[in-house]
């Protein structure tokens, strides 16, 4: 096995979530562009998919039309645009704060993991 598959193994294994709904991209961003904070209106692949770029939570981001059209098909290192927040698959009570909120009703805290 040469290094680009070993290395591809250990991706898969560490981090490869398939989405199943591009709206939970949405959803973990806050409707917010990643790169300047407007409104995000569309997702764009940080490594684009057409230089290797997976659809893995840490590779997209939700962003806004004029980003993606300064993104478009380079790497992030060849436009003006930087990441506020790295992406990351949200993990825990994430889904179940963002669906009943940060403060639920003390009675759920016994069912709730400790964020
Ligand atoms: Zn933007």
């Amino acid at each position: 096995m040469n290094n680009f598959n070993s290395h591809r193994t250990l991706i898969l294994n560490s981090t490869f979530q398939p989405l199943s709904i591009r709206s939970n991209i949405f959803i973990r961003d806050f409707n917010t562009c990643q790169y300047c904070g407007n409104s995000a209106e569309s997702i764009d692949h940080i490594i684009p998919k057409s230089k290797g770029g997976e659809n893995v939570w840490s590779n997209v981001v939700a962003c806004c039309k004029k980003c993606n059209l300064i993104k478009a098909d380079k790497l992030l290192n060849q436009t003006i645009l930087k990441l506020k927040n790295f992406p990351i698959k949200p993990e825990g009570n994430f889904w179940i704060k963002t669906i009943i909120g940060s403060n639920p009703d003390p009675e759920w805290k016994e069912y709730l993991i400790s964020a």
